[in-house]
């Protein structure tokens, strides 16, 4: 199978929920995935508010901690923003960017994702680039075209397979408890593969690509099987511990 040597991530996005309750959900990830060495790597990115309690909680866990989003400058007149060097302040090992959410709601431009990405290497913080089609553009016959244009602008010159994963989220799957056919899964994979490794050589043939999109429990065995697919980045369901350990658990033998 492609990208077998690559070590999976399985990565959750709270979006904009939890309070300080919810640290008891990641207590419960840590306390389920046991001291035994996982065959995957295990992310939480939590809201900011969260993030640097999450990172003392999950200390000496080897669940990394991430952030949802950062500014591209290190600090200035820049009210509300977080610079990717707090996060790395607060514990955090990697920051998401591009999501579609902030690419719609906040029109982030291919070129602002790209400089967010660079923030995000400069402070030495994986940056997890997030691409993918609406279903008009899937409609129209334009995914690929849509999602390799995503990646030229937005991924750095910069990236290597250690400091960059992307994320492949079609947005009609996102929230909404539709996926794509494995098929399709595989087919806009391995034009992302085609892409990185035409652009990053060795480094993409290494770089991670993960799926997100309404993955759960029972369908991750599925979609993260599929080539060139090295992990999942979950929403909705890693609120849950068991949710998402449910989907941790696609990557035991
Ligand atoms: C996401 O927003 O990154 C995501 C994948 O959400 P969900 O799993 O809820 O579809």
């Amino acid at each position: 199978m492609a990208g077998a040597r690559i070590k999976p991530l399985v990565a959750g996005n709270w979006k904009m929920n939890g309070l300080a309750a919810q640290l008891a959900e990641a207590e419960a990830v840590r306390a389920g995935m046991g001291s035994g060495s996982p065959a995957a790597d295990v992310m939480i990115c939590p809201p900011a508010t969260l993030l640097g309690r999450l990172s003392s909680a999950l200390e000496g866990s080897g669940i990394l901690a991430g952030g949802q989003d950062c500014h591209s400058e290190k600090s200035g007149a820049f009210t509300g923003d977080i610079a990717a060097e707090m996060l790395v302040d607060c514990g955090a090992a990697a920051v998401i960017v591009g999501h579609s959410e902030r690419r719609a709601g906040h029109g982030e431009l291919d070129r602002d994702v790209r400089a967010k990405a660079s923030a995000a290497h400069r402070a030495g913080l994986t940056a997890i680039v997030c691409v993918g089609e609406t279903a008009g553009e899937r409609a129209a016959g334009l995914t690929e075209t849509v999602v390799c244009r995503q990646l030229e602008g937005s991924l750095p010159d910069g990236a290597t397979a250690a400091n960059t994963v992307v994320a492949y989220e079609p947005v009609w799957a996102i929230g909404t408890g539709l996926t794509p056919t494995a098929e399709d899964v595989a087919r806009v994979h391995r034009s992302i593969r085609g892409a990185l490794e035409g652009r990053f050589g060795a480094e993409g043939a290494q770089m991670r690509i993960l799926y997100g999109g309404s993955v759960k429990p029972s369908n991750a065995r599925e979609l993260l099987s599929i080539d060139n697919v090295n992990g999942a980045l979950v929403g909705g369901a890693s609120l849950k511990a068991a949710d998402f350990l449910g989907i941790i658990s696609a990557y035991e033998a």
